[in-house]
């Protein structure tokens, strides 16, 4: 087992993985930014190293800094987190260079699936459905046009190297086309510096439903069955839960299988995510694969009762896993709370955190890096804090997370909760009844006063 392991990231992730290390008997060293001098993980590792500026490209970015991190504080393993270097590969092999181990799937692995196109065709060699599309990336408009005709409309187009929601665009008709290609090649351009783009069948009113998977370094991949992220907002989840309402035990045993078909097919080592669209007949089809621990692991973890950083650091130190699946015995689901103002459009609301209180209970997990007078820095991610609900039935859940978010308490700054707070009273959400288009037609009460 590893002595030391050096955490590449910051917020409640960071936090999330010190406190399963402790646990272990792991000692930790946390790396961080002059902007997140006051933030928890610092003050919960072993150790910590300042590694630069809040710019992220100077510090959570700079692969020298963090191995130079690593190297001062004799560190012999790294988990990435999610974001920032999760899922570059490049870091995977430095790390690999210098005898550390990469928490985390091989170099090869990551870029297997790290750019979707090569990803989608090796998952059409392995036998597991895709969106029919394009195929390959489009050399140029006239291309674009000819293929989106004959796959028909509406259609989707996507970047390559996109992520996150953007690079992405829905082109209804033929005439709209080459004004959405030039919007969504720029976006591209500025956001991955890669403007490749390729053609998906944009599947109507479908529901996001991934897979966990977990594979060993033997060549054993299990499932850890569904999460369903189709509660989104410009194609970024802002609710997730386990089971899925849309679920059937047959097609939990079909799309079960194609996860752990994918995950063989690149001998992938670690946790990992296969994400699927499934339309209203219940046809599913493999979008792409998250090579990391996702955001949403907690309901996983809490419908199965298992913890997953645990079992990504042992799959990382060489141990078998026990090779069955895993099914889901409660209902979980987890809200973000974000830093946003959802009365003027989701805007990032940073600042300090005057006051705060989270939901306490049975049933109720907070994971967060915030304390009443913090300040949340305008420069990373939004998330403040995720809330999670675990009961026997759905019902209960949500009735569970209305009270959970009737006591949750954040002054100073805007946050997601009055959005979830108006989310879990809707009735198609309460009935299952939703698909990943469901927020474009949410409206929000205004409060009262
Ligand atoms: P990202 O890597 O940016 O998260 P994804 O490829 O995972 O991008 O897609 C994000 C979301 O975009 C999906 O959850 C879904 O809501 C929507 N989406 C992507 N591809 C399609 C498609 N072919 N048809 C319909 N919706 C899609």
């Amino acid at each position: 087992m590893f002595q030391k392991i050096l955490i590449a990231n910051r917020g409640e992730i960071a936090l999330r993985i010190i406190r399963t290390c402790k646990e272990m008997g792991i000692k930790t060293v946390a790396i961080y930014s002059t902007a997140d001098r006051e933030s928890l993980h610092v003050r919960f590792a072993d150790e910590a190293v300042c590694i630069g500026p809040a710019a992220s490209s100077q510090s959570y970015l700079s692969i020298p800094k963090i191995m130079a991190a690593v190297e001062i504080t004799n560190a012999d393993a790294v988990h990435p987190g999610y974001g920032f270097l999760a899922e570059n590969a490049e870091f995977a092999e430095i790390c690999t260079e210098y005898g550390i181990k990469f928490i985390g799937p091989t170099p090869d692995q990551i870029r297997q699936m790290g750019d979707k196109i090569t990803a989608k065709e090796t998952m059409i060699k392995a036998g597991v459905p895709v969106v029919p599309g394009s195929g390959g990336l489009l050399q140029d408009l006239e291309t674009g046009l000819k293929i989106a005709k004959e796959i028909g409309y509406p259609i989707i187009l996507k970047a390559t190297a996109g992520g996150g929601g953007r690079g992405m665009r829905i082109v209804r008709q033929e005439d709209e086309f080459e004004s959405l290609w030039n919007i969504a090649r720029q976006e591209a351009k500025a956001a991955f510096s890669n403007d490749g783009m390729y053609i998906e069948k944009y599947i109507e009113e479908p529901r996001h439903i991934e897979f966990q998977i977990v594979g060993d370094q033997f060549g054993k991949v299990v499932h850890l069955s569904e999460r369903d992220c189709s509660i989104q907002r410009r194609h970024q989840k802002l609710v997730e839960e386990s089971p899925s309402p849309f679920m059937t035990p047959e097609l939990r045993e079909k799309m079960g299988n194609a996860a752990i078909k994918a995950g063989e097919a690149i001998n992938y080592e670690g946790v990992g995510t296969i994400e699927f669209l499934v339309d209203k007949y219940r046809n599913f089809y493999f979008m792409e694969m998250n090579t990391r621990i996702q955001v949403e692991h907690p309901v996983t973890e809490e419908v199965i009762d298992h913890d997953l950083i645990k079992e990504q650091i042992k799959v990382a130190a060489g141990i078998p896993i026990s090779g069955k699946n895993y099914y889901p015995n409660l209902h979980a689901i987890e809200v973000r709370v974000n830093a946003e103002d959802v009365y003027a459009d989701f805007r990032p609301s940073p600042g300090k955190i005057t006051s705060l209180h989270t939901s306490k209970g049975h049933g109720v997990r907070v994971d967060t890096h915030v304390y009443a007078g913090y300040t949340v820095p305008p420069y990373y991610d939004s998330m403040i804090a995720k809330l999670i609900c675990k009961a026997q039935t759905r019902e209960e859940c949500i009735t569970k997370m209305e009270r959970a978010l009737d006591e949750f308490i954040v002054e100073g700054i805007k946050t997601t909760l009055p959005f979830h707070k108006q989310l879990m009273k809707n009735e198609d959400f309460r009935n299952g009844n939703f698909h990943t288009g469901f927020l474009n037609t949410f409206v929000m009460e205004k409060p009262k006063d």
